[in-house]
């Protein structure tokens, strides 16, 4: 399998532990059952919990009338445990990486069935950018016009790659990044120590489930000071070094990804590195990698090579979604970069 991803959220034990995001939860219930909502967003923030959040809330017992929502009765708790029969998730199958006709032609027909128990039945599609160009026509009709008591949420952290005809029958719910105090009180009561939850959550820009991973995943922290160093030591290397640093990088263990995944992570990790040097170039007091800003500091001695450096990333993530032998494009970029 290329990617592991999860799906759908972990289980929680309450709906408290959705941080941020206050508005938009307001929103949802403000706004009640638009049969087709598009939630979008970055991701890591937390889409996926108020999806399911919302679901509970649709089929709540007891619907609390205010904030924090907070609920225990047995449709909420169903639901937190991802077992409630109608509060269910559009999954890839194992080892594919993208939802196809016949998955969304599967999710029509179940949705024709009567629900099980609920009020309003609530389909998740989670990552629906994965929905290939023939699965987002097939689901066109459904979306704008589902069978009575359905309730249909896409999930994306690439609006882009949603047809316009998909977009346009969906209400739209953008997620906002989650506040720095917020997400550093929120990952100091998880036991992460001051310092390192400054670190995480500026890495992290607003996105919970990023920094949580930094926290509760150590090796993912050490895969991004690998490749940093590695990143830093390019520009001015020999030859043999160059494609020394390019193997180190190739082979970095990334906890959760693998192949063409991997290899995402390396570019965008990269880019997000040089674009803060290239703010700290310009007088930026607060940038992503604040941990690093001595090393950023002498990448910005040399402003003029940072614009080509962050075009050639760009377009080696161009090549990164054909089908492209990962050894090569590091080694070409690597060797772009030395000079
Ligand atoms: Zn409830």
């Amino acid at each position: 399998m290329d990617e592991v991803v999860p799906q759908k959220p972990l289980p929680v034990q309450d709906w408290d532990e959705i941080i941020g995001h206050a508005q938009e939860r307001d929103r949802l219930v403000r706004a009640g059952g638009f049969p087709s909502l598009l939630f979008s967003g970055p991701q890591g923030l937390g889409k996926r919990l108020v999806a399911a959040w919302f679901g509970a809330h649709s089929n709540c017992q007891q619907p609390p009338a205010e904030r924090p929502w907070s609920c225990h009765c047995r449709n909420c708790l169903l639901v937190m445990r991802n077992q409630h029969p109608d509060v269910f998730w559009m999954e890839r199958a194992p080892g594919k990486l993208s939802l196809g006709v016949g998955e969304a032609r599967e999710l029509i027909h179940q949705l024709y069935l009567r629900p099980y128990q609920a009020r309003a039945r609530v389909c998740i599609i989670s990552e629906a950018e994965r929905l290939t160009e023939e699965a987002q026509s097939a689901l066109l009709k459904t979306l704008e016009e589902p069978p009575d008591s359905n309730l249909l949420i896409l999930i994306t952290s690439q609006e882009s790659k949603l047809l316009p005809t998909v977009q346009s029958r969906c209400r739209i719910h953008r997620f906002r990044p989650v506040e720095d105090p917020v997400l550093l009180e929120w990952l100091q009561a998880r036991g992460c120590p001051l310092e390192a939850a400054a670190r995480y959550a500026a890495l992290a820009q607003g996105c919970p489930g990023q920094a949580l991973q930094f926290w509760e995943q150590p090796a993912l922290w050490e895969a991004l000071e690998q490749l940093l160093d590695a990143l830093q030591e390019i520009p001015g290397s020999s030859l043999g070094r160059c494609l020394e640093l390019a193997a180190r990088s190739e082979a970095i263990k990334v906890p959760g990804l693998e192949g063409r995944a991997q290899l995402e992570w390396i570019l965008s990790s990269a880019q997000a590195y040089f674009r803060d040097a290239l703010l700290v170039g310009s007088g930026a007091t607060h940038v992503v990698h604040q941990h690093r800003r001595p090393q950023l500091e002498k990448l910005a001695e040399q402003p003029a090579k940072l614009q080509p450096w962050l075009v050639w990333l760009r377009e080696a993530r161009d090549y990164c979604t054909a089908n492209v032998n990962t050894r090569l494009l590091l080694q070409d970029l690597f060797l772009k970069l030395r000079r």
